[in-house]
């Protein structure tokens, strides 16, 4: 390395993240997803993927991806206010709109950027949006591009949400339905009242709900049995528990129109292929009607919590697929993927950024494709980490 480049600052950045234990490294899967993967030429137990109900290499799935190509070819070739608006993803929009429960549906082509469009079409400079402090990045980064005032209220906190709102108008409140890196469900009921109260819209992000919680897999906002009412903006994404990719935001005729018109992250990007949209709706069609998977997954989440309390573990308290493993420190946390690692199980290490300084952690999923045996190897491996490195 020169000294003087523009990479030498980047090469202390990257040493100085690799000394503090957060440098992040990416492994390369050599099989579709799915519990019994191979990393790097091993086979590997995984426990890390969002893949809820075992639908993301599904032959059904699969094939709806294959004969939407014949049918459609591959790129929707432009933005969907130009030409790239396929009958395919028209028909999964009103798929979603039903699904959800909702007169319409926008299609996104990730998460992120729906978040992003949403946040930035409805505040502004001048307005106020409050955010659970543990959001999905997404969410908060989507307000601070949205230039309108940004508060945190403290984590899955009603009445600390009520006491910062005080008198302040507020335009949006945004959380995350089901929390990504620790499984708690948002006390969606108390903010839908605050929300009303303050007369700011609610927007939930029910990324890790929708397949996995409600009727049919209807989410986090059916769970408590809320509707368009009490939380006006519902998004979700494709690539979790539906096992493909892609994003949606389902509400009101008015809301919809407003993100066509102005929602940045919508106008100006392509459209998603439309094959993908059938494969899309094929995904959504086996999460509605098979409640097994669920049930299984259920089934368990319970045998898991259950083995883990045997062990001693210090779980916390969530009773969706995420279970997270508190090791307070990044070292720890990566000791501990590193073990399981060499046990063949794959259960990856989040770290800060991604979550609070201090509360590193391994973020443990389930997913319907797992099999009770599964959930006994792993516990099998915890047993072995508690003895040594906990
Ligand atoms: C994954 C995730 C997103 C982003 O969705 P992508 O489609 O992966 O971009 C947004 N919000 C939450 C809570 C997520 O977990």
């Amino acid at each position: 390395m020169t000294p003087g480049t523009p990479d030498q600052g980047l090469h202390e950045h990257l040493a100085r993240l690799e000394a503090s234990q957060l440098y992040r490294r990416r492994r390369i899967q050599e099989a579709p997803q799915g519990p019994h993967g191979v990393v790097e030429g091993r086979p590997v137990l995984s426990f890390c993927s969002n893949d809820y109900l075992g639908l993301a290499a599904h032959p059904e799935v699969a094939a709806a991806l294959q004969s939407g190509a014949a049918r459609w070819g591959v790129g929707s070739g432009a933005a969907h206010l130009v030409n790239g608006h396929s009958a395919a993803h028209h028909r999964l929009e009103e798929a979603l709109a039903a699904f959800t429960g909702r007169p319409r549906a926008l299609l996104f082509s990730t998460g992120y950027m729906a978040n992003l469009g949403v946040i930035t079409a409805l505040a502004g400079r001048g307005d106020a949006v409050f955010e659970d402090r543990l959001n999905h990045a997404s969410l908060l980064d989507a307000a601070l591009l949205s230039r309108a005032k940004l508060t945190r209220y403290p984590h899955a906190d009603s009445a600390g949400l009520e006491r910062m709102l005080g008198r302040a108008s507020a335009r949006l409140i945004a959380t995350d339905g089901v929390f990504s890196m620790d499984g708690d469900l948002a006390p969606l009921p108390a903010l839908a009242a605050s929300a009303r109260k303050a007369g700011a819209w609610l927007m939930v992000d029910d990324a890790h709900g929708l397949g996995v919680l409600g009727r049919g897999g209807r989410g986090s906002v059916d769970h408590f049995g809320l509707g368009l009412d009490d939380v006006p903006i519902l998004m979700g994404t494709l690539g979790k528990a539906f096992g493909t990719f892609g994003a949606f935001v389902a509400g009101s005729e008015a809301l919809i129109e407003t993100l066509i018109q102005g929602a940045r992250s919508y106008i100006y990007t392509t459209a998603t292929p439309p094959a993908l949209a059938t494969a899309t709706l094929a995904a959504i069609a086996i999460a509605e009607r098979e409640d097994w998977r669920r049930e299984h997954l259920n089934a368990l989440i319970a045998r898991f919590r259950e083995g883990a309390a045997q062990l001693g573990l210090t779980l916390s308290d969530s009773h969706t697929p995420i279970q997270p493993l508190p090791a307070g420190s990044a070292a720890r946390a990566l000791a501990w993927s590193h073990a399981l690692e060499r046990a063949g199980i794959l259960v990856t290490a989040i770290r800060p950024p991604t979550v609070p300084e201090g509360t590193a952690r391994l973020r443990i999923t389930f997913s319907a494709a797992h099999s009770q045996t599964d959930v006994d190897r792993l516990l099998d491996a915890l047993s072995g980490l508690s003895a040594s490195d906990a």
